[in-house]
């Protein structure tokens, strides 16, 4: 018999050292292929490098589906790992490893065990990084097809292992990003009185932004806005003819979503008037929300019990891809600790590290959550 609890480990350092980028995963997919077909399964490929494989039971039932993804990110690797990235600039520094070879041990699991009603499905998704993500080409060539759940997991290195964070409701964000064109009138940096300036009127929009969050949305909404870029100006003695500001805003409802959107618009366009110039705001909208169906919730908590510690985390102002799945169908998404010991660093640092033990966890989480769903209880 396999040992799961091995393997996994093995999977996820193998999966470390061939990081690659969203809609790039090649290597990675054939690494997945030939694991799969090594455990005497039958993978197919879909949305170009994505991977899908069905283990069915010993009768008739459900349909479950796992999902995994399988990108990594463009940073230099600087852990001390044996098992690090041997790509130079890329790097699997969000946990994605973790996931894919949870994944895999899971269907080497099923595949063993056979004596289950109705099938499980595995799927392996390119490009979660990466707007617009892998989910809609997944969906839009099948993955779901058939399928009456959907579960996914997050390795997060903010939690110690042995918690699981799940909540009812939106557990991640909808995740936006918009920029702000400022068109005034440049001139001599001696002579402002004949210019508009578009550093000064940037100035005053990002100033106007904040009290979106502050001043205009009830006190129980939740929403973040932040401004990331502001760029303008060629030296020190000229006054700028535009500029131009980026930023990101994070909400967990969609009427809150345009709230804000029409806020910015609003603030913006309002702000430049007033000192004659003109601003144009781009918006667009992210990954969705990604919103927990309760019925897979509550019985996950009670099928994970045994392994696990649950608690209900604050919703995440992230965004995730996983968000499409559940748009379309039941399921849910939980947080997974991974915390290092002794010290931890953050997703997408090039010093980011799991603390393997999750992995099993990983495993045993999603089995004990499947079959829950499988034999109905
Ligand atoms: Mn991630």
């Amino acid at each position: 018999m396999a040992n799961w609890n091995e393997d996994v480990i093995t999977y996820r350092r193998e999966l470390h050292q061939i990081p690659e980028l969203a809609f790039q995963e090649y290597e990675t997919s054939q690494f997945l292929v030939d694991t799969l077909r090594h455990l005497g399964l039958n993978p197919t490929r879909i949305a170009d490098t994505g991977v899908m494989v069905d283990i069915e039971g010993s009768k008739p039932g459900a349909c479950i589906a796992i999902r995994a993804d399988m990108d990594g990110l463009p940073l230099e690797e600087d852990t001390d790992l044996t098992f690090s990235s041997h790509h130079s600039g890329v790097m699997h520094a969000c946990g994605h490893d973790g996931h894919m070879a949870i994944a895999l041990a899971l269907a080497s699991r099923f595949k063993e065990q056979r004596n289950f009603p109705g099938k499980i499905r595995v799927f392996f998704q390119p490009a979660e990084e990466r707007p617009p993500g892998g989910a809609p080409k997944m969906i839009a060539q099948g993955c779901l097809e058939g399928v009456d759940e959907v579960l996914g997991l997050h390795l997060w290195a903010g939690d110690p292992v042995g918690k699981l964070g799940i909540r009812s409701g939106p557990l991640m964000a909808n995740a936006d990003q918009f920029s702000i064109h400022i068109r005034g009138k440049g001139g001599h940096g001696s002579e402002p009185a004949d210019t508009k300036d578009a550093v000064l009127i940037a100035s005053l929009i990002v100033t106007n932004l904040q009290t979106i969050v502050s001043r205009r949305l009830n006190a129980f909404d939740t929403a973040v806005v932040s401004c990331g870029t502001i760029h303008a100006g060629a030296t020190f003695n000229i006054i700028a003819e535009t500029a131009e500001i980026t930023g990101t805003v994070r909400t967990l409802s969609k009427s809150v979503q345009e709230r804000i959107k029409d806020e910015i618009q609003h603030i913006a366009s309002t702000t430049a008037q007033l000192y004659q110039a003109e601003a144009t705001l781009s918006y667009e909208y992210g990954y969705p929300a990604v919103v927990n169906h309760e019925a897979a919730v509550n019985r996950i908590e009670k099928a994970v019990r045994p392994v696990v510690e649950v608690f209900h985390p604050d919703p995440a102002m992230g965004g995730e891809d996983f968000a499409y799945y559940l748009r379309e169908k039941p399921g849910a998404f939980f947080f997974l600790g991974c915390r290092p010991e002794p010290e931890s660093y953050p997703h997408h640092s090039p010093h980011f590290q799991m603390n393997e033990k999750a992995l099993p966890l990983g495993v045993e989480s999603l089995y004990l959550s499947a079959m829950s769903f499988l034999e109905g209880r």
